[in-house]
């Protein structure tokens, strides 16, 4: 009987795709159960995450702390724990001692996030009330839309500003949450894609002036510092002429000094973005790439002027990739800005699909791509994977915008866990907060040491891999480094001290 529930156990085991273990097998087919166990350590030992750390004493005492944390988190959740983590909605992730670590963590850099995307929802709604110039859209035909208009005398009737409107009844807090973020798309018409570009049409009065983009990011910045992100390479897209473009790019900058004045350890940089729907003219990705080439040329970041580093320090291509140009259709002008700007780095987004077919990981390895934006289906590709690896190319993995936007339901199944086993370097980003996130990059931190099951090694590996894999030069990012390691001292001092 015994030897019949043996072989069960077997077969199903092989069926789930375990390794079968034919070397426990004696020749006369007797299960060795001692020798099959210790076999079963070593391949679960030499299949697990890798990283480099090793762990001290102390953390290794608060990496304890933290699976009791886990522990608990998973038994409030009654056996039904919400692995699509429902961040933007959920009080019971919120008020978790886990969230709570996640909120202190030193997170490092936030290597892909989308300007103008950048505040979730109560902060930049606080930011919008805050702002005279800014007014909501309350009739049918701009209900939701953020309108600017320097002169308050040119609002029209069914434009209000925000807080007027709440207090009118106008427009309701709850509503409004869900016309500015992801949780709209249950009830639109069309796919979340579709509905996720409504959204930054919503809010496309934030950039109507260089004043206020310097205010946004002001605010967004000290957020960031605020949230224990000390570095940040955003996206931004710089539309216009030259000097309109530099005039944006300016804003930028002097918001980051404005704000490393204040937190002396923040570094920003951008990265020149450009746009590969189909349905567009393609003239307008060159106006786009020319403008960021112009703005490298003519901006840097010079807040210490012994000093000078680049602002705008990379160039890449975003859009829904699986309706978009495929990066072989810019292959030729990438090489082309790679060569005249060796320096210029290059950072595709690439692999943002489930599809084998979408094979954009190649072309962004076969480009150079120091590092690349999702790589989801990276693992379709097992050679440009190993590649990868090899090349020390890092991913930049946004778990809760790959699961709010429907490539992964369940974020148990997000192949990042098979890139941490192999030793591919990713690091943790947001993408786009203000739509997808209740706190930026704290959300992704939480879900990913929910869902992939980290302990403290692999969470000090992926801040860590933030500040490595990041676009910075050597002498900032040694800085970055150095403000970064005493952040994670004080971190585990404040946890061992139960603050
Ligand atoms: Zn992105």
């Amino acid at each position: 009987m015994r030897k019949k529930i043996l072989s069960l156990m077997l077969a199903m085991i092989c069926l789930f795709g375990a390794v079968c273990p034919g070397a426990a097998l004696a020749a006369d087919d007797s299960f060795d159960q001692e020798k099959y166990l210790e076999a079963r350590v070593s391949h679960v030992e030499t299949n697990s995450y890798k990283t480099d750390v090793t762990l001290s004493e102390k953390e290794e005492a608060l990496d304890r702390k933290l699976a009791v944390w886990k522990a608990e988190y998973l038994e409030s959740c009654d056996r039904k724990v919400p692995y699509n983590m429902p961040v933007l909605t959920d009080n019971n992730i919120w008020g978790s001692k886990l969230y709570e670590f996640c909120e202190a963590l030193p997170k490092g850099s936030d290597l892909h996030i989308h300007g103008m995307a950048l505040m979730p929802f109560d902060e930049l709604l606080s930011f919008v009330e805050s702002r005279d110039e800014l007014f909501i859209g309350t009739g049918e035909r701009n209900r939701y839309y953020l309108a600017f208009h320097e002169d308050p005398a040119e609002a029209a009737e069914d434009e209000f500003p925000v807080l007027e409107a709440l207090e009118l009844g106008l427009i309701n807090l709850d509503d409004l949450r869900v016309q500015w973020t992801v949780l709209g798309a249950d009830d639109y018409d069309g796919t979340v894609w579709d509905w996720f570009e409504t959204l930054f049409n919503k809010h496309m009065a934030l950039s109507a002036t260089p004043e206020l983009i310097e205010a946004y990011y002001r605010n967004a910045f000290r957020y960031y510092c605020g949230n224990n992100i000390f570095h940040l390479e955003v996206r931004q897209l710089f539309f216009g002429s030259h000097d309109e473009a530099l005039a944006n790019a300016k804003a930028i900058r002097n918001a980051y000094y404005e704000v490393r004045k204040e937190y002396p350890d923040f570094i920003a940089s951008v990265v020149g973005t450009g746009l590969k729907y189909t349905t567009l003219d393609r003239s307008l990705t060159d106006m786009l790439l020319d403008n960021a080439l112009y703005i490298r040329e003519n901006l840097k970041d010079d807040f210490d002027p012994d000093n000078i580093h680049e602002f705008l320090i990379g160039i890449d291509l975003v859009n829904e990739e699986d309706k978009s140009r495929p990066l072989i259709e810019f292959a030729d002008q990438l090489d082309k800005m790679k060569k005249e700007n060796p320096d210029l780095q290059i950072m595709l987004h690439a692999g943002e699909s489930l599809y084998a077919y979408s094979d954009n990981v190649i072309d962004a390895y076969l480009l150079g791509a120091e590092r690349i934006g999702h790589g989801l289906n990276l693992y379709r590709f097992p050679e440009i994977m190993e590649l990868v690896r090899e090349g020390g190319i890092c991913l930049e993995v946004c778990p809760i915008s790959n699961q709010v936007l429907e490539y992964v339901e369940d974020l148990r199944g997000h192949p990042a866990t098979e890139y941490l086993k192999r030793g591919v370097p990713i690091s943790i980003c947001s993408d786009d907060p203000a739509y997808q996130e209740h706190a930026t990059l704290t959300d992704d931190f939480f879900s990913a040491i929910v869902c992939w099951d980290l302990g403290l090694a692999e969470i000090k590996q992926l801040c860590l891999n933030s500040i490595t894999c990041s676009g910075m030069d050597d002498l900032q990012r040694e800085e970055l480094m150095q403000s970064w390691q005493k952040q994670w001292d004080t971190f585990l001092n404040d946890l061992e001290a139960g603050v």
